[in-house]
């Protein structure tokens, strides 16, 4: 296998990957995977890829599961890189794009990450998987394992979209709801978990989601012929997809399928709760706590993340930015996609819509450039959020 080791992503600390693990041990943080590049790219190569399957396990070397036995899969990833000529001439952008992850099992791109969790936590024999979410990634989980034959403990917040707890409770999974935030709904996870049994999947406090979710950045690149394009729009809540394709950029390039060029990512959050978009305003690596948070894109409500610094790099050293957008906003960008492309958006790809629209304004963004947006989930999983 080409999976050599698990390293923190802050101090580097070295982790022990032939068992479960969480944070780094010595200063909490994200852990990463690390692969032998070198020895994948003999076999995983652009023109290798050409005649594999069409799921993100055509990456298979750089996934860190070893045997091919232990991978739960619907089919996840590979998803269409859509053009929307459409909608960009109305927003005054020539070629804008958007990467359609509602196509993925479950909904929403959650589907990459707990594909490659769930598939480490069979490796490992785990029995109990737990998880905090505002909605998708509990229903991901609540599939993944279900068709793993593995317990699922989900806590989400009370006025989670009612689609995220009926699929979880009909695909078998505990489902508890919180007055309260996704970081409340972690917080019960982090208390009773040692008592349970549970092993915790929470976004970025394990190391396998981001390996899922930075297939993103594969298919990218390769769906583009191996060049990335001038900007990247990315609703962001916990940043697994945004740190996940940063991750895979590096791979790419040290693979050399691109060169060192990367596309401006840009962290679009809704007002109502947008730590990253402050904290990178004021110039500070690590974000505060946003107090009340509250947009109608769940997704989004993450008050709190772990990866924060590690987003903040990343949108540093791309030359990106961070975009703000109301709920209103959203949902009048919803009818928009909607209407011109057909593409019936959760409000939180839509908001990347949004976000679009005030970066051109601001001339962040040029009517010539190559953009690509995130749809990351379906709008059909909101409906309590549309009048009739
Ligand atoms: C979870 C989620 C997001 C945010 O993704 P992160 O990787 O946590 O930043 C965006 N959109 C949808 C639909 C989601 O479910
Ligand atoms: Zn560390």
């Amino acid at each position: 296998m080409y999976y050599t080791g698990l390293y923190c992503s802050a101090c580097g600390e070295p982790h022990d990957h032939q068992v479960p693990q969480n944070i780094c041990v010595k200063c909490g943080k994200p852990l990463f995977a690390r692969y032998d590049l070198e020895a994948a790219g003999r076999t995983l190569t652009p023109e290798s890829l050409r005649t594999r399957g069409k799921s993100l396990w055509r990456y298979r070397e750089v996934l860190p599961v070893r045997d091919e036995a232990d991978i739960v899969t619907f089919g996840e990833g590979w998803t269409p890189l859509l053009p929307v000529p459409r909608l960009g001439s109305r927003l005054g952008v020539e070629r804008l794009l958007i990467k359609d992850e509602s196509q993925n099992p479950t909904q929403s791109f959650k589907a990459r990450g707990m594909a490659a969790a769930v598939s480490m936590a069979k490796q490992f024999g785990l029995q109990k998987l737990a998880v905090p979410s505002a909605g998708n990634a509990a229903g991901a989980l609540a599939a993944y394992a279900a068709r793993a034959g593995i317990e699922a403990h989900i806590f989400m917040p009370a006025d989670t979209p009612r689609a995220n707890i009926i699929e979880c409770r009909e695909s078998g999974a505990n489902v508890t709801l919180i007055n309260g935030l996704i970081t409340d709904c972690g917080a019960e996870v982090a208390r009773r978990k040692a008592e349970e049994g549970w092993f915790d999947v929470s976004t970025l406090k394990e190391p396998y989601r981001v390996e899922g979710k930075k297939t993103l950045g594969y298919e990218l690149a390769e769906q583009l012929g191996w060049k990335l394009p001038d900007a990247v729009l990315y609703p962001t809540g916990g940043g697994t997809g945004l740190i996940g394709m940063w991750k895979a950029f590096d791979e790419m390039e040290k693979l050399g399928w691109i060169d060192s060029r990367r596309p401006r990512l840009y962290t679009v959050q809704a007002a109502g709760c947008a730590p990253i978009v402050r904290a990178f305003k004021e110039g500070k690596r690590f974000a505060d706590e946003f107090l009340n948070a509250a947009t109608r894109a769940s997704g989004l409500r993450v008050p709190k993340a772990i990866g924060d610094f590690l987003m903040i790099d990343a949108l540093k050293a791309s030359r990106g930015g961070v975009v703000a957008v109301t709920d209103t906003e959203m949902f009048v960008a919803i009818r928009e996609l909607g209407a011109a492309e057909g593409i019936f958006a959760a409000p939180e790809g839509a908001a990347c819509v949004a976000g679009l629209k005030t970066l051109l304004a601001q001339g962040w963004i040029q009517p010539d450039e190559q953009v690509v947006l995130f749809n990351t989930g379906a709008g059909v999983k909101y409906l309590e959020c549309f009048e009739d």
